[in-house]
């Protein structure tokens, strides 16, 4: 039995700030990790030379903390490459158009732009402390996104280009998505165009050596001493005193406080002893990974550059569901990404490998010309098919979930303490979020 004041479950963006933190404040600290990696739901790599992110990848504007933590660090951000034409494809016509929002009809213009005032309207009365806590969160609640946003929005292709913004985002469909869970996720974001924006929003920067750097920096800094891999945690027993954690090794570690920072949804497959209080078990239970399939196609040209388009791409016909120029930051390494998200990435497993990457060169073609069918090398990651992440970009909360259980997300339960994207009050579900509930949970820690 090894003992320690704190125990950290989870070695993502958001155990080891928690960790990185508590240290500095003299706190001792150990992390659990199941991976044989840290970083979680990032995951740097490379293909054919290029750098690519096959996890979460950007950090913009309104996300001070990550910002500073990789000043701290000692990392470096650059500009994301937005210059140029950029696509949209609906119905299988394919457009041009600068900016954020895509040429389209102007009535249906009007109602992509009245549907993004319409959720940024609704979110603002939301409290980001307690989104569950307003008047109209049970109705909410008990529908979708899709349901309600029908009358203002009629034209399916106006729908259809929000779609494509919620698969990227949610990896969902609209008609999963909780209409309160998609509201209190814009108040956390600030607003809905801070989630779609390259320049001057969510996607504005990248991290130079990948979005890992971040939780390499900081388990370095730990040391290997504190940072334990291929350690999946399965039982913790718990008590106001303390918590005994066993890992699948069979080892048993004694800590003061433990800080759980594993994705929601996945923290339901730890069994906890005493059984958890109702309201937190079925928030666990209840909450499900989106789905998530990142594609990276490599050429010797960045030819979509030399045809005067950005790279980016976003398409209201399910398959891919937006693209980037992932070139590195001088441009060196020639790159395109296919994200894939929701329904189309949950199956993505089932297709023949050939014909996924025959599908993904399809599209490319389709927006930016025939040389996107030679690339040099194609690589993919679906998050769904991750152990230790069940899908991605983040946990999805289903009807009628928040505005019952969300009270249950932050608060403490005994010497257990929660941490992770999903728990982030602002940026929930970013890697900012992460940073955030790791600085709020080694507050908790440090003055419990
Ligand atoms: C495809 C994709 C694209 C994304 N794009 C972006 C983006 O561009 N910008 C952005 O800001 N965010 C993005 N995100 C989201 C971002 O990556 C996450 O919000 C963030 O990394 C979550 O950090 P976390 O520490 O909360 O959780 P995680 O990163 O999921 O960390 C949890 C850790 O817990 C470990 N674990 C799980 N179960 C156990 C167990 N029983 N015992 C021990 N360890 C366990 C996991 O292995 C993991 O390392 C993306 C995510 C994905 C998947």
């Amino acid at each position: 039995m090894k003992d320690t004041d704190c125990l950290v479950v989870g070695a993502g963006v958001a155990g080891l700030t928690a960790a990185f933190e508590l240290k500095k404040r003299g706190v001792e600290v150990q992390v659990l990790e199941a991976r044989e990696r840290v970083g979680g739901r990032t995951w740097s790599g490379t293909l054919d030379g290029a750098e690519v992110d096959w996890g979460g990848e950007w950090i913009g504007h309104g996300q001070p903390r990550v910002y500073k933590l990789i000043k701290e660090l000692g990392l470096r951000t650059f500009t994301t490459y937005d210059r140029g034409e950029k696509v949209l494809e609906v119905r299988g016509r394919t457009s041009t158009y600068k900016g954020t929002i895509p040429w389209m009809a102007p009535w249906k213009l009007i109602q992509i732009q009245a549907g993004i005032w319409w959720l940024d309207s609704l979110a603002k009365g939301l409290s980001t402390e307690e989104p569950w806590a307003h008047a109209r969160a049970a109705g909410w609640d008990a529908t979708t996104l899709d349901a309600t946003r029908r009358a203002v929005m009629w034209s399916a292709d106006a729908r259809g280009v929000m779609d494509a913004a919620m698969r990227t985002i949610f990896g969902a469909e609209s008609g999963e998505l909780s209409l309160l869970h998609a509201l209190a996720y814009i108040r956390s974001a600030g607003s809905l165009n801070n989630l779609i924006a390259t320049e001057g929003g969510f996607q504005h920067d990248r991290i130079l050596g990948g979005a890992q750097s971040i939780s390499l920096a900081m388990a370095a800094s730990l040391g290997d001493e504190r940072v334990h891999l291929g350690r999946p945690v399965v039982q913790i027993t718990h008590n106001t005193a303390g918590v005994v954690v066993r890992d699948a090794r069979g080892e048993e570690w004694r800590a003061r406080r433990v800080v759980v920072a594993v994705p929601i949804a996945i923290g339901a497959r730890i069994v906890f002893e005493p059984a958890l209080p109702p309201l937190r078990a079925q928030l666990m239970e209840r909450s499900y990974m989106g789905a998530a399939v990142k594609c990276f196609v490599r050429y010797e040209k960045a030819f979509w550059r030399d045809r005067g388009f950005s790279g980016e791409a976003a398409s209201a016909d399910g398959i891919v569901s937006v693209t980037f120029d992932q070139c590195s930051d001088d441009g060196s390494t020639p790159c395109l990404l296919a994200f894939i998200g929701g329904r189309s990435a949950r199956t993505w497993h089932q297709r023949d490998p050939e014909a996924r990457k025959q599908l993904v060169l399809d599209r490319l073609a389709a927006y930016f010309g025939p040389e996107a069918r030679a690339p040099i090398a194609y690589a993919e990651v679906d998050w769904c098919t991750e152990r230790w992440s069940g899908g991605g970009p983040i946990a999805l909360f289903p009807t009628g979930t928040l505005s019952t259980h969300g009270s249950a997300m932050r608060t403490p339960i005994g010497s257990i303490h929660w941490a992770g994207t999903e728990t982030a009050r602002e940026c929930m579900g970013f890697i900012e979020g992460a940073v955030e509930s790791g600085l709020r949970v080694a507050d908790e820690v440090a003055q419990g």
